[in-house]
C-alpha cells in the first residue's frame, strides 16, 4: 500500500494568504514563554526555562512546526525549551566540531582538502535544541555583510582543491530567492566547483518555502543537492511531502541527516518508520549522527551503544537504499567516522569468516593483493 501523509491544518482564525506564506510562518513564530504558551500547556521544566536572563539558545518556532509539536511529545522535545538545558554533568562545548579552529576567513569552515562550509545566514525559522553550532545559529540575526560575503568568495576561489561548496548557517534558505540565487550564481561561475549543497530544515519546518520558483533557480546552478534535516516521522507531513517532492521533481537530488535524540527518535521502530517513509518520497537516508556535545544537550543525548544496537536490528531488514549511515563527528574538528557492525569472526591463511545479519556464517577467499599501476588521466584524483 502507498504510504500517504498527514496534512497540518491550518488553524481557523488564520487567513491561508498568511499560512501558505513563509516569511509569515518565519516572523509569526513564538519566540517566549507567553508565545510558545500560546501553542502548547508548558510544562514546569519548560516554562522555568524561561526564567533565567542567560539564555544559551534562543528560542523560536513557525506556526506551523508548533501545530505539529503540540500534537507530538517527540517533536516538542527538539522545538520546545527546557530547564534541563542548564544542567550540565557530561561533555559539554560551545563549538563541538571545532570549527572556528579551521575558520580560515569569516563564514567559511574548511576542514576536508576539497569541501567547505559557507555559513551563508545565521538565521533559522526554527532553533532546535540539540543545534550543533549555537556559537553561531541564531546570534546576530541579521544578513552577510558584503565584505564577509567578497572575503569567503575570494578564499574559496583562491583554492582550487575545493571541488565541493556545502551551504548552511543558520539556514540558507530563509535567505529570499535573489538572494539565495546570487550566491548559487557566484558559486557556480567558480571553475574548480563541481558541487554545491544546500543544508536545510526548511521542508521540515516551514515547507511554504519550497516553491516550484525555489526549485528552478535552484535546478539553474546544478548539480546542486539538497540536504534535509528530518528526526521523526511525524515530522513528515502532507506539506512537507509535496515539498520534497517538488525538488525531486526538479531534478535535485535530496539527501537527510538525523540526529539521535532521546525520546525522540533512539528506537528502531521509529528510525526504519522514518526511513521507510523518506525513500518513497525519493530522499536517501544519508546520515544517523551521534548528538553531538553542545552546549545544553545532556538530557537530548544518547549513548552510543544504543545507536550500535538500533543499526545491527536494522542490518539486513532494512533495504540499503534506506539505511542511514551511523557516524560520530569526532569533538574538536577530528571529522567523521563512520560505525559499522563487525560481522567478521576470524581471518586466518587468507580466509575470512563471516556471520551475517541473520545468524548465518560464510567463508570468503581473499584473493592476494596485485599492484595497479594508475593510467596517467587520473592522476589529478590523487
Ligand atoms: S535548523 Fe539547523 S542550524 Fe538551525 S537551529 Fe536547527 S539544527 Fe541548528
Amino acid at each position: 500500500m502507498a504510504l500517504s501523509f498527514d496534512s497540518v491544518n491550518k488553524p481557523e482564525n488564520i487567513d491561508a494568504k498568511d499560512w501558505f506564506n513563509w516569511t509569515w510562518q518565519m516572523k509569526n513564530g513564538p519566540k517566549n514563554r507567553a508565545e510558545f504558551s500560546r501553542y502548547i500547556e508548558l510544562t514546569k521544566d519548560e516554562s522555568s526555562y524561561f526564567d533565567s536572563d542567560n539564555e544559551i539558545f534562543k528560542s523560536r518556532g513557525t506556526p506551523y512546526y508548533m501545530s505539529i509539536a503540540a500534537k507530538n511529545e517527540a517533536v516538542r522535545k527538539i522545538i520546545v525549551p527546557r530547564v534541563n538545558e542548564f544542567k550540565s554533568g557530561n561533555q559539554e562545548m560551545k563549538d563541538p566540531l571545532g570549527e572556528e579552529m579551521h575558520s580560515p576567513t569569516a563564514r567559511i569552515v574548511h576542514r576536508y582538502p576539497d569541501r567547505v562550509l559557507f555559513l551563508a545566514t545565521d538565521i533559522c525559522s526554527v532553533y532546535c535544541r540539540y543545534c550543533t553550532r549555537k556559537y553561531f545559529t541564531g546570534n546576530d540575526q541579521a544578513l552577510i555583510n558584503t565584505e564577509e560575503y567578497e572575503m569567503a568568495l575570494t578564499y574559496i576561489k583562491s583554492h582550487p582543491e575545493i571541488k565541493e561548496v556545502i551551504l548552511s548557517g543558520g539556514d540558507p534558505l530563509t535567505l529570499s530567492d535573489k538572494v539565495l540565487f546570487r550566491i548559487l550564481k557566484d558559486l557556480r561561475s567558480i571553475n574548480h566547483i563541481e558541487i554545491i549543497r544546500v543544508g536545510t530544515r526548511m521542508p521540515v519546518v516551514n515547507p511554504m518555502r519550497i516553491t516550484n520558483e525555489l526549485a528552478l533557480g535552484i535546478r539553474e546552478y546544478g548539480p546542486v543537492f539538497l540536504m534535509t534535516h528530518f528526526n521523526h516521522p511525524k515530522e513528515l507531513t502532507l506539506e512537507s511531502s509535496e515539498a520534497l517532492s517538488k525538488i525531486v521533481d526538479h531534478g535535485i537530488p535530496a539527501f537527510n541527516q538525523m540526529v539521535f535524540l532521546n525520546g525522540v527518535n533512539n528506537h528502531t521502530a521509529i528510525v526504519k518508520a522514518l526511513s521507510r517513509q523518506l525513500l518513497f518520497l525519493r530522499v536517501k537516508p544519508y546520515y544517523m549522527f551521534q548528538c553531538d556535545p553542545s552546549m545544553g544537550t545532556d538530557h537530548l543525548r544518547t549513548s552510543i551503544e544504543e545507536s550500535e544496537a538500533i543499526q545491527k536490528e536494522l542490518w539486513g531488514k532494512l533495504s540499503g537504499l534506506a539505511m542511514p549511515n551511523l557516524s560520530i563527528d569526532i569533538p574538536n574538528g577530528g571529522g567523521k567516522v563512520g560505525i559499522v557492525p563487525n560481522f567478521e569472526i576470524t581471518r586466518e591463511d587468507g580466509k575470512r569468516i563471516y556471520r551475517g545479519w541473520d545468524g548465518k556464517k560464510g567463508e570468503y577467499i581473499n584473493p592476494p593483493t596485485f599492484q595497479h599501476e594508475l593510467p596517467p588521466d587520473f592522476s589529478e584524483y590523487l
